[in-house]
Parts: C-alpha cells; sequence; structure tokens
C-alpha cells in the first residue's frame, strides 16, 4: 500500500507542497531543487541503520554497507572540492548549525574570543547571535559591513582583529552579494594568530562550480550545508586541516551527535558526484548569470542594490526608496507567486522582523532552466506586484502559466 492509501493526510499535504513548489518562483536565496536520485538515496533503507562513530570503529554490528557508503561519499567530497592530500572531512553533521557549533567545540574553549559578522549584516545565529547557543558561550565580536558601500571592509576587520585577539576568525555569510577575499582574511588571521574558519553554506556550489574561488587553500577549517547552491540533502560537511581532525571528529561524535543518518550521507555522495561535472559548472556559471542579470533589470526599475550589485547567487534590495517595507514586499511578492525572504539592510534603521530588504537569489530558479531572458519577465513582475499589490492575482496567475514551462528537477 502506498502513502496516498495508508496515511491520506500527510499524502494530501504532500501533493499540496508540491504544487505550490512547481507553480511559484522560488527565489529564496537558500533553497534549491534537489534531484530524484539525491531523494531516492535520502529515502532509502540506509535511514534504518545506526552506526554510532566513524568507518571501521563502529560502536554496531551489521555497518560494512553503510561504510563504503561514508567512504565514498567523503572521497566525492574531496574530489568535487579538490582538497589537498593534508586534509579531512567529516560528512556526519546533521545539518549546517550543528557543524558551525561542532567546530567550536572542537577548537576552543567556553569564554574564547571568535570574530565574526552579527545576523544583522548578513552573519548566521551561529555566528554569535545572543538568542544562540554559540553567542551564549563564547565571545563574539562582530564585524559589519560598511555603510557606505555595503561591502567588506578589509581594513576594519583587520584592525579590529588587532584590538580584540580572537582565537578563531569567521567568514562566509547568508546574505552578503559579493565574493569574499579568503587570502585577505587568511592574512588578517594570521597577524591575530588566530584559526582561519570559512562557513561556506551558501556559496559551496558556486565554489565546486568554479565561479567563486575557494577557501581551502588559505583556511584550517571549512563548514559547509548540502542543501543551496550544492542542491543536495539537508545535511553538513566539514573539512579541516589534517591538524584539527581528531578534535572535529571526536566533537560531532560522541560531543554533540549520536548516529550518523547515513540515508543524508548517501545522498551527500550522490550530491558530490553530480556537483563534480561540466554541467553542474555550466548550472553554477548560470545561476552568477542570472542573479546579474535580474539585479541589472531591477535596477532598471528603481531598486536600489545594496553595493550596488551582485558577484553571487544572491543580492539584497534595498526597498527604503520605494516606500515599502521588507515584511510588506515579501507578503507581496508571495500574493504574486514570487516566494522571497525579508532581510536587513546595512545599518539598517527598521527591526529585523519587519527590516527594510528582501533577499533574493537564484539557484532555485537556475535549476528550472531559467535564463537571462527569464531574469527580465521575472523583475518586470516583482515591480509591478511591488508598486501595486491590486494586480497580484493576475501576476500569479500568469507566474503560474510560465512555470509550467520550466519544470523543477525531483518535483
Ligand atoms: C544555512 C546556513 C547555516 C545553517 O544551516 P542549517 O542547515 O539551517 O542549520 C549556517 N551558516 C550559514 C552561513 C548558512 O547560510
Amino acid at each position: 500500500m502506498s502513502l496516498k492509501q495508508k496515511d491520506p493526510q500527510i499524502y494530501k499535504l504532500i501533493q499540496a507542497e508540491r504544487k505550490r513548489q512547481q507553480e511559484s518562483l522560488n527565489l529564496i536565496a537558500s533553497e534549491n531543487f534537489a534531484s530524484k536520485e539525491v531523494m531516492e538515496a535520502l529515502g532509502s533503507v540506509l535511514g534504518n541503520k545506526y552506526a554510532e562513530n566513524y568507518p571501521g570503529k563502529r560502536y554496531y554490528g551489521g555497518c560494512k554497507v553503510v561504510d563504503e557508503v561514508e567512504n565514498l561519499a567523503k572521497e566525492r567530497v574531496s574530489a568535487a572540492f579538490d582538497l589537498p592530500l593534508d586534509w579531512h572531512i567529516n560528512v556526519q553533521p546533521y545539518s549546517g548549525s550543528p557543524a558551525n557549533l561542532e567546530v567550536y567545540n572542537a577548537l576552543l574553549e567556553p569564554g574564547d574570543t571568535i570574530m565574526s559578522m552579527d545576523l544583522a549584516s548578513g552573519g548566521h545565529l551561529t555566528h554569535g547571535s545572543p538568542v544562540n547557543f554559540s553567542g551564549r558561550t563564547y565571545k563574539f565580536v562582530h564585524y559589519g559591513l560598511s555603510p557606505k558601500s555595503g561591502k567588506l571592509d578589509y581594513m576594519e576587520i583587520l584592525k579590529l582583529a588587532d584590538r580584540v585577539n580572537p582565537k578563531l576568525i569567521l567568514c562566509g555569510y547568508t546574505a552578503y552579494s559579493r565574493e569574499i577575499d579568503f587570502k585577505k582574511f587568511r592574512e588578517i588571521a594570521d597577524k591575530a594568530k588566530a584559526i582561519a574558519m570559512a562557513d561556506i553554506s551558501h556559496i559551496a556550489g558556486l565554489i565546486v562550480g568554479g565561479v567563486h574561488s575557494s577557501p581551502i587553500p588559505f583556511f584550517d577549517v571549512v563548514t559547509s550545508t548540502v542543501h543551496k547552491t550544492l542542491r543536495g540533502p539537508r545535511a553538513a560537511i566539514v573539512m579541516c586541516k589534517d591538524k584539527y581532525a581528531a578534535a572535529i571528529d571526536k566533537s560531532v561524535f560522541p560531543g554533540m551527535q549520536g548516529g550518523p543518518h547515513e540515508n543524508a550521507i548517501a545522498a551527500i555522495a550522490v550530491t558530490m558526484k553530480e556537483a563534480h561535472t561540466r554541467t553542474f559548472r555550466k548550472y553554477a556559471e548560470q545561476i552568477v548569470n542570472n542573479c546579474k542579470a535580474l539585479a541589472h533589470a531591477l535596477q532598471d526599475f528603481g531598486f536600489k542594490i545594496v553595493s550596488e550589485g551582485t558577484d553571487n547567487h544572491l543580492m539584497i534590495v534595498d526597498l527604503t526608496n520605494k516606500n515599502i517595507t521588507g515584511m510588506e514586499a515579501q507578503k507581496h511578492l508571495e500574493a504574486g507567486g514570487i516566494v522571497s525572504s525579508r532581510s536587513p539592510i546595512p545599518a539598517d534603521p527598521r527591526k529585523p522582523w519587519d527590516p527594510s530588504g528582501v533577499r533574493l537569489g537564484t539557484a532555485a530558479i537556475t535549476s528550472r532552466g531559467m535564463k537571462e531572458k527569464e531574469m527580465k519577465k521575472i523583475a518586470s513582475w516583482i515591480a509591478a506586484v511591488i508598486t501595486d499589490r491590486s494586480i497580484a492575482d493576475q501576476v500569479k496567475d500568469e507566474v503560474r502559466r510560465f512555470c509550467r514551462n520550466f519544470p523543477a528537477p525531483g518535483l
């Protein structure tokens, strides 16, 4: 018997969500469409297996097959990221947030100083927000963006590092549209004798696809989710220099987690195989080209883009000249079948719950095969519903018909 017959309530909800995903334009920068193959691995019997600890030294019997799965996943991560021989990989973190906490727990003592970007400027909750375990456990000192340029100011970051002497310097963001200069961060970390950590959750697919530089030649530790631009399962990885390997493995298990999700680890392996191809490189290039095209088209409609543009898969639209808040814009857009997430702008005078901007990303719509021409169309819909809420129904109808021509992978 199928889910449809055995549990029609959940079946119907899944169908409703599928329909929503098919019929709307997903501009949420952290989302994507995993392939059928990724989902097949994720929904497989591997999820039945307990396999605490690492391949070759598990606490349970029957782990021969999952050992092979986990080793293969690690080999493929190594190939996709072109890891040097003296780097180590852990594929067990349940998701991006635990991965970050596991790294801090491995390399620092409670109360140690970490330098990172604050949430409002584009950091992540686990980068030291006071409501997160990270912020309650370590001493975070935050750098922000230059209010004038909307970009990282490496001189300011260097000065701050000089002053506060952090044990660890963290870069990698959720809402930053410019390329990160990892070499500069390395120089700053060296001066402060700090560990250099990059959280590449958002840009991992762009790095593997060769359209964003990689921190790996310069950094000590790199964490990443697998479900954003990489288009994989909800899961995360940690990559680090060998000298941190033992501490990080111990921190992931038994320090913070129990049994690894071998189904998710198999799906990571599938993702890395998909990502280590010419097709994926083309995909990554198209994400960035689409993002630039969407930003330009929006600028032509009078929208202000933070830092005047983008180098990656996302942009922050500053709505202060449009007489609408981020929350209202997000609602108008959704009424028109366009899904986005509201976002603060640098030095935002408004509160995070209802900030002054929206964040738009092109990873998911690029997975549907949309190109520059479609970005112009999308910009015109965005401009239309933000200016006039009353036409949202009409736009929603047009978006639904438009989406039929661009079937999403895995749906
Ligand atoms: C998404 C993200 C995370 C957290 O990932 P979850 O899987 O939601 O826990 C951590 N750091 C950054 C920079 C992210 O963008």
